[in-house]
C-alpha cells in the first residue's frame, strides 16, 4: 500500500518537523504531505509526539505513562 514517496516522507518526518532537511527535500516532502492525507495524519501525530517529548528535554525521560498517552493519541487519531 505504501508508495515510494510515502516511505520517503515518513522516513524523513522527524527531520522535516525539525527543519533539518535541505530545501529541495523540505519542499518535496511538504508537497507530498499536503497531497497525501495518510502521510499528513502521520505528520500531525509526530508533531504531537515531538511537542510532548520536548517538554521532557528531548524525550530522554519519557515515562511509560507519557508513552501510553502518546499511544492513545495515536490510536484516537487513527480512528478519527
Ligand atoms: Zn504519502
Amino acid at each position: 500500500m505504501a508508495k515510494k514517496q510515502c516511505v520517503e516522507a515518513l522516513d524523513k518526518l522527524f527531520e522535516y518537523i525539525d527543519n533539518e532537511l535541505p530545501d529541495d527535500e523540505l519542499v518535496r516532502i511538504g508537497e507530498h504531505l499536503r497531497d497525501c492525507p495518510p502521510c499528513e495524519a502521520e505528520l500531525r501525530i509526530n508533531e504531537k509526539i515531538r511537542s510532548l517529548t520536548a517538554e521532557c528535554g528531548g524525550g530522554e525521560c519519557a515515562p511509560s505513562a507519557l508513552r501510553e498517552r502518546i499511544l492513545d493519541t495515536i490510536r484516537q487519531a487513527r480512528e478519527a
